[in-house]
């Protein structure tokens, strides 16, 4: 029997995009395997609560809700599961992220209903102060370990970090920075790890909102002005809006983000080895880390185990 939750419990906030569910069966069973298996994983201590926050329209939320009374039965930990509007929270994004999305939006950028894919970057002026940690999670994962463990990761933020992200595991900025590149023979961007910068994966992020509020740094690469000024400098053009944005300001800032390890985000897509970059695919692929998040992006089926 599970006991309600009370203010003095201890929140840890999890929050995915869910939008346009009801008209996917590719994306509820996406949802199925994520949530079964954060589930089956999840253990919390006495006192705490996994809140679950979802971005949604209103038929994915009716479909979302039902969905979870079957996902959630099993749980061995208390839960609250919140619904936001997209619309509402698309109306309060608009003017903040406006001027990034010509850089980072696919087409003229130019569409209202884009400012979403960026909700990440602006989170800590939407969420409420009080929230002050929160992670972001795709819908395309499977988790196999404790998801109370990835919130233990915001400890190991050094001071002036804001983002906990991991690297993006396909050689994908190296093809969005050639022009850069090629001009500065001798850079790091988009080069592969361990001494490269190729780039974030927008899957599993950690936003501490309090640091985000407080890095004069962080607010200032928001404003207009200076996302212009460094998308000039890199020659940038993207289409994956928050995740170029992060890879972006993080060439410039490395240190705003914490490196979450490639077990946290183990992303499967493999896009880029056929088109062009076979030679140097393995280079950003390889993760030696244990697995404790797969990412099954551009619908990549994800191992059974
Ligand atoms: N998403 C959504 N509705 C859609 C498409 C995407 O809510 O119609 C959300 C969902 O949380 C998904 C995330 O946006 O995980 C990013 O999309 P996806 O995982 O398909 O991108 P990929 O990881 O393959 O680049
Ligand atoms: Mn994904």
């Amino acid at each position: 029997t599970k006991k309600d939750s009370s203010a003095a419990d201890r929140r840890y906030h999890a929050l995915m995009m869910f939008t346009k569910v009801d008209k996917s069966r590719s994306l509820q069973d996406k949802f199925r395997v994520a949530m079964l298996s954060m589930i089956k994983h999840g253990h919390f201590l006495e006192g705490e609560v996994l809140v679950l926050h979802f971005v949604s329209d209103q038929a994915s939320q009716e479909l979302g809700e039902k969905m979870l009374q079957e996902f959630l039965q099993d749980a061995t930990f208390k839960y609250e599961v919140l619904f936001h509007d997209v619309v509402t929270l698309t109306q309060k994004l608009f003017p903040i992220v406006e001027s990034m999305q010509k850089h980072f939006s696919a087409g003229s950028g130019a569409y209202y209903s884009d400012a979403i894919f960026f909700l990440s970057v602006a989170m800590h002026h939407i969420m409420p102060e009080g929230l002050t940690h929160i992670v972001q999670l795709d819908l395309d994962l499977k988790y196999r370990t404790n998801i109370r463990d990835l919130f233990q990761e915001f400890d190991r933020f050094p001071p002036g970090a804001v983002i906990g992200i991991t690297r993006e595991m396909q050689p994908v900025y190296r093809h969005t920075f050639w022009q850069y590149r090629k001009e500065n023979p001798h850079t790091k961007v988009g080069e592969p790890p361990p001494d490269g910068l190729p780039g974030f994966n927008s899957g599993v992020m950690l936003l501490d909102l309090g640091a985000m509020r407080t890095s004069a740094l962080y607010n200032q690469l928001l404003q207009a002005n200076n996302v212009a000024k460094l998308a000039d400098q890199y020659r940038f053009r993207g289409h994956l809006g928050d995740q170029d944005f992060f890879t972006m300001i993080g060439m410039e800032h490395p240190e705003l983000f914490y490196p979450l390890g490639c077990g946290w985000n183990r992303q499967l897509c493999t896009w880029w080895r056929d088109h062009g970059y076979g030679d140097v695919f393995q280079l950003y692929y390889h993760c030696d880390e244990p697995v404790y998040i797969y990412h099954g992006n551009c619908n990549s089926p994800i191992p059974d185990d």
